[in-house]
């Protein structure tokens, strides 16, 4: 058999660098493991699907690099201070983790639901602001940070030449217009000037939220946050940072600024970013009645993997059209996958045509090589459907045996480490003949009495026994 890992291992993996514009090998500083930071949910609401997509992008990469023989460790934090959160713990008259709790709960539901991969590490901001306040001091030390007359600590990104090099700004022409200082955890290009990296308390807008530090009461800036996390955590140079392309300025623009001027080394080696999401090709938002988050979509009835396929299916670079269009052709995407699955459990004769390795291995060097294009999700999964197509061909023909069928979903097994939609629960393998009829017989009585879903349950229960 073929599709064991060695195809995978000896293949390069290139991947597109927002900073460079190149696509570029992945070569970890350590060999074989990647180090990954990717910016996580503000958890101050549902994270709706625009957040997902990036989600979803980032935990194929993830996969993919596993499946290509790559050892990850990942962290994604989860930012629990900032002008949000603050706002509405006291809008809502709480404390800010009673507030934040219940979100970042709903977070990881979602991040299930989605069949996204647990990665090693979720910081919380609120546990590092002993490294922040580090952070703050060696900046002030290099004279790069300063106080503002307003007592907020800011970075004078002047003392930066590399400023703006991720999202190739010019920043002479952008400073001409530009206001001196912003305290904003969130501000657009136009307001390109020095950002805060300890935001003094103002009772009238901090409530009773605040924190003391070496630089009187306050609260850390958001970008700071990540720049602590992630250093802490996985070192001074990342292998990959990723993010939504909404992050790259300013948060990440400013995340570099920190990190490089603390430590005099590059912050990270590839910066990737997924594009934005849109809703029947308008740009999502409460006012427009098209916004969602995961959990509309599952009252409406649609499954988590179905939104997963579709989220997955666009490549991260290209905008994505949301439509309740697309995720109903999902359903037959997915149907028609998982009916292969069950053809492929149901072949038991004892042909073998000889005809199925060949198609195997090809498939697999074709699904691997795509992915290994700056993940090329739409030729892999066409690769997909071209197995299905030719081994439902040979099939129909009586050439596929019983052998040949499980290397088939063995292969498929592999490709859905990958894509993560497919399920080999439902299919029962081999159940004995006079154990079928006991089955059929309960449920012949149990029919009776259920529903159509209480059945399909009393079958998985008897099969999970077995
Ligand atoms: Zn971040």
């Amino acid at each position: 058999m073929t599709h064991n890992n060695s195809t995978a291992k000896s293949m390069p993996l290139y991947l597109f660098n927002t900073e460079s514009r190149c696509k570029e090998e992945l070569i970890p500083l350590e060999k074989n493991h990647v180090r990954m930071y990717t910016c996580g949910p503000t958890v101050y609401n549902f994270a709706h699907i625009g957040n997902f997509r990036t989600y979803v992008f980032e935990d194929l990469l993830r996969r993919t690099m596993k499946f290509m023989g790559f050892k990850v460790t990942q962290a994604m934090n989860l930012t629990d201070v900032d002008d949000k959160t603050i706002k509405g713990a006291i809008v809502n008259n709480v404390t800010l983790n009673e507030f934040t709790e219940p979100f970042k709960q709903a977070f990881f539901a979602d991040l299930k639901v989605l069949n996204i991969e647990p990665v090693e590490f979720y910081p919380a901001a609120t546990d590092y602001f002993k490294e922040m306040i580090e952070l703050i001091h060696q900046l002030i030390e290099k004279k790069v940070a300063y106080k503002g007359g307003d007592g907020s600590i800011y970075y004078a990104i002047n003392k930066f030449p590399r400023y703006g090099c991720l999202s190739h700004l010019n920043l002479d022409e952008l400073q001409a217009g530009a206001s001196t200082r912003v305290a904003a955890d969130e501000y657009e290009k136009d307001n390109v000037s020095d950002f805060v990296l300890w935001k003094a308390y103002d009772p009238e807008r901090d409530g009773k939220i605040f924190w003391e530090s070496p630089f009187g009461p306050g609260r850390p800036g958001w970008h700071l946050e990540c720049s602590a996390m992630a250093m802490t955590l996985l070192g001074p140079t990342l292998d990959i940072h990723v993010g939504g392309v909404d992050n790259m300025f300013p948060h990440h623009e400013n995340e570099i600024a920190q990190s490089e001027a603390c430590t005099g080394k590059q912050f990270a080696k590839i910066w990737m970013h997924s594009e934005h999401l849109v809703v029947d090709n308008k740009k999502m938002s409460k006012s427009l009645g098209n916004f969602y988050t995961l959990r509309d979509l599952l009252n409406k009835g649609f499954s988590g993997i179905q939104v997963r396929y579709l989220l997955l299916q666009t490549h991260y670079k290209t905008q994505l059209n949301f439509t309740f269009n697309g995720l109903e052709a999902v359903k037959g995407s997915l149907q028609r996958l998982q009916d292969f699955i069950h053809r492929l459990f149901e072949i038991s004769n004892s042909v073998s045509s000889g005809l199925v390795e060949s198609i195997l291995e090809k498939a697999l060097n074709s699904f691997t090589l795509s992915l290994s294009d700056d993940l090329n999700i739409s030729a892999a999964l066409a690769t997909v459907f071209d197995l299905v197509r030719e081994i439902n061909g040979l099939a129909d023909a009586g050439k596929v045996g019983k052998t040949e069928a499980e290397h088939v979903l063995a292969l498929l097994k592999r490709f859905n480490e990958v894509l993560g939609v497919l399920s080999f629960e439902l299919a029962i393998e081999a159940v004995p003949v006079d154990l079928e009829e006991a089955l059929a017989n309960r449920l012949e009585a149990r029919q009776k009495k259920t529903g159509p879903l209480l059945i399909l349950y009393g079958i998985l229960s008897i099969a999970a026994a077995m």
